[in-house]
C-alpha cells in the first residue's frame, strides 16, 4: 500500500520544541490518516535534539531520523527530507511550532481537491516590529524584481504532491531556494491562511542567516541587481561626460585658476563606492556560480534511523 503523507522537519538545536511538536503532529494525524511518516532531519545540532529524537523513533515507527555530519543549512535539510520521503503528499514545516501542525489537516483536505501545492500564507506575524518590517520589505522587493511571481507571505510551510517533489529533487541546482522553486514549478497552487506564532522555544534565526536566505532568493530569481549595475554605469558616464564638457569650457574660456580639490575627492570617493557596490553584486552571482560548478554534494549523511 502506498504511503499517504510524509512530513519533513529540519532540526537545528530544537531540544525545547521536539516533544511538543511530535505530540501535536501525532494528534493531528489521528484525525487525518495513520498512513504517514515524519522525517526529522538533524542538521548538525549540538544540543540534545538527536538524543530526544532517538527514543521517539524507537517507540513510534512513523518517526524517522536523518542526521547530517555537520550543519549544512535549512534548505539542504529540506532537500534531504524530500529525497527520502515516500508519501504521495509531502508536508514541509519548521520545528519551532511557528507552523502549527493542526493546519496540516486543512492543507491536506485542500490538496485532495486537486491542488498540487498548498502553501501556508502567514496572516498575523507575532514577531518583532523590525523583523515584520524586514520580511515585508523582502517580499515586496522580491515581487518587484524577480522574474517569478511568488505568493506574498508564503514561507516553507506547505504540502506538495509527489509530482512536485520529484521535480524539485531532480533539479540539478544546489542553492535551492525552496519557496521560490515551489512557485517556479507552476501547476495548480493555492494558499491556506494561518496565524504564525512566535517561536515556541529557542532563539530566532539570526539576521545574517535571514540576509543570506534573502540574497539566495533574489539572486536565483532575478537579474535586476546586475542590470542596476549597468544602469548606474550609464547614468554616471552621462554625468561624467557633461561635467567634462563644463570643466573644459571653464578652463579655456573662463580661467579660474586651480580649483576643485573638494569636488575631485568627493567624486573619487563616490565613484569608488558605486564601483565596489556593483562589484559586490557581481560577486554575489559569481560566488553562487562557483559554488554550483564545484558540484559538491548539498549535504552529507552521518546516520539514518527508523527507515525500514
Ligand atoms: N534550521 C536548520 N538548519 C539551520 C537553521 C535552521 O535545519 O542551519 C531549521 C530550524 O531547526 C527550523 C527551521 O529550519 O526547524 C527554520 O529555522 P528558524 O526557525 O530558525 O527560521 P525562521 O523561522 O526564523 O525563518
Ligand atoms: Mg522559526
Amino acid at each position: 500500500m502506498k504511503l499517504k503523507i510524509s512530513v519533513i522537519v529540519p532540526i537545528y538545536n530544537e531540544e525545547g520544541n521536539i516533544k511538543t511538536l511530535y505530540e501535536k503532529i501525532k494528534t493531528t494525524f489521528q484525525k487525518i490518516s495513520s498512513s504517514y511518516e515524519v522525517i526529522f532531519i538533524d542538521d548538525g545540532s549540538y544540543d540534545n535534539s538527536l538524543n530526544i529524537l532517538r527514543p521517539i523513533s524507537k517507540k513510534d515507527n512513523h518517526i524517522k531520523i536523518i542526521s547530517f555530519s555537520r550543519n549544512f543549512g535549512h534548505m539542504p535539510a529540506i532537500t534531504a527530507g524530500l529525497v527520502h520521503s515516500k508519501g504521495e503528499k509531502v508536508v514541509v514545516m519548521d520545528a519551532d511550532l511557528q507552523d502549527p501542525p493542526h493546519i496540516i489537516e486543512k492543507m491536506y483536505k485542500k490538496s485532495l481537491q486537486g491542488y498540487d501545492v498548498v502553501y501556508g500564507v502567514k496572516r498575523k506575524r507575532k514577531e518583532s516590529f523590525v523583523r515584520k518590517f524586514l520580511f515585508k520589505s523582502f517580499y515586496k522587493l522580491f515581487d518587484k524584481i524577480s522574474f517569478l511571481k511568488m505568493p506574498i507571505d508564503a514561507g516553507t510551510f506547505s504540502i506538495l504532491d509527489r509530482k512536485i517533489v520529484n521535480i524539485i529533487i531532480d533539479l540539478p541546482e544546489k542553492n535551492k531556494y525552496f519557496s521560490g522553486l515551489r512557485a517556479w514549478t507552476g501547476f495548480k497552487q493555492t494558499g491556506v491562511i494561518y496565524e504564525r506564532s512566535k517561536r515556541y522555544a529557542g532563539n530566532e534565526a539570526s539576521f545574517s542567516r535571514l540576509f543570506k536566505l534573502a540574497m539566495d532568493g533574489i539572486v536565483s530569481f532575478s537579474f535586476v541587481p546586475l542590470r542596476i549595475a549597468s544602469i548606474l554605469g550609464f547614468i554616471f558616464s552621462g554625468f561624467a561626460f557633461v561635467l567634462i564638457v563644463i570643466l573644459f569650457i571653464l578652463k579655456f574660456f573662463i580661467n579660474l585658476g586651480i580649483m576643485g580639490w573638494t569636488s575631485t575627492i568627493s567624486s573619487i570617493l563616490f565613484m569608488g563606492g558605486v564601483q565596489l557596490i556593483t562589484l559586490g553584486i557581481i560577486g554575489e552571482y559569481l560566488a553562487r556560480i562557483y559554488d554550483e560548478v564545484k558540484k559538491r554534494p548539498e549535504y552529507l549523511i552521518h546516520q539514518k534511523i527508523g527507515f525500514h
